[in-house]
């Protein structure tokens, strides 16, 4: 492991792998102490914010997560991920890409805003991790990585389906976009999967779904057994929905419902499928601060986006 101080010059602080040592509460909090930076070249990973949250159903204030993940991952950025045998932290390049631009007097306009930043990303050989954002933003930024990769797996953590129908094609929302990745070919229906479902959608698009109940059932390491034998070696996008994990664990977000996974339970799935996949992009996200307490959500949101860059950093 590196340790670098956070004192010394200008291109000591460049570094994109290692640990920097710099007070947990103090300094510009990026996300895991990496660099802020737009030059990607050589860098594997690119962790960019998406703060848009204007296609929630309920409660909003998703377009503070970025900012909120960021500042609670300062409480990680010290050591080695915990329960992994790598360590991408100190041997892949990664940069904090800051967050994307759009307009919010031009919400039409956002979508492509978002799926342009994501490409500019990939374009340049860099994997992308998002953080939300309501789950809308999700859908942009899997056409950037379908356009990129082919038609997609989906591994999409959520208390909710987000396949149900839209009343017309002029509208879109966080609850109905993954229907519109399906019905245009973005996302792959019979080889995606859902984890933690808990509210009621007759309309599975062909996606297949292990329930809330069925994952208390079972073993975190049978649950991963069932995503790898519905993925298999197909190129995949993992998206992570905070309300997945109970209100107890995640309070802090739009749609919250009873009954959802433990952090633990997450967690121990995600690293049950270690290796195992052809993860192409990942994104956490719903995390809204503005309802949260004593930053629980957030630290989830830090907690599981570390497990992802882990877990994206064991398939490569
Ligand atoms: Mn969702
Ligand atoms: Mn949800």
């Amino acid at each position: 492991m590196t340790y670098k101080d956070a004192d010394a010059p200008n291109e000591e602080l460049s570094c994109q792998s290692g640990y920097v040592q710099q007070l947990t509460f103090a300094g510009c909090p990026s996300f895991m102490r990496r660099p802020f930076s737009h030059e990607l070249s050589g860098i594997d990973l690119a962790i960019t914010g998406i703060p848009f949250d204007c296609a929630t159903t309920n409660r909003p204030g998703t377009r503070l997560g970025p900012r909120a993940i960021r500042e609670q991952s300062t409480l990680q950025a010290h050591d080695a991920p915990y329960g992994w045998d790598i360590d991408p932290f100190d041997t892949l390049k990664m940069v904090d890409y800051g967050d994307c631009q759009f307009d919010y007097g031009c919400v039409a306009e956002v979508p492509a805003a978002i799926e342009k930043h994501i490409a500019g990303i990939l374009n340049q050989g860099t994997a992308a991790l998002s953080l939300g954002g309501d789950h809308y933003v999700s859908y942009p930024i899997l056409k950037a990585h379908a356009a990129k990769h082919g038609p997609l797996s989906l591994i999409q953590f959520d208390a909710h389906s987000d396949t149900w129908a839209d009343e017309s094609v002029d509208r879109i929302d966080h609850g109905t976009m993954f229907r519109r990745a399906i019905e245009d070919g973005t996302v792959l229906a019979e080889h995606s999967v859902q984890v933690g479902i808990r509210t009621n959608n007759p309309d599975t698009m062909g996606v297949n779904i292990i329930d809330a109940p069925t994952v208390h059932a079972l073993s975190p390491e049978e649950v991963a057994a069932k995503i790898l034998s519905i993925v298999g070696s197909r190129p995949c996008y993992l998206t992570f929905d905070i309300d997945c994990l109970d209100p107890a664990f995640a309070p802090g977000t739009g749609t919250p419902v009873s009954g959802g996974l433990s952090s633990p339970q997450a967690i121990e799935i995600l690293r049950s499928l270690k290796g195992g996949l052809q993860l192409k992009g990942m994104d956490v996200v719903e995390v809204s601060p503005p309802y949260d307490h004593a930053g629980i959500t957030a630290i989830a949101g830090a907690h599981i986006a570390v497990e992802l860059i882990c877990l994206w950093a064991s398939c490569r």
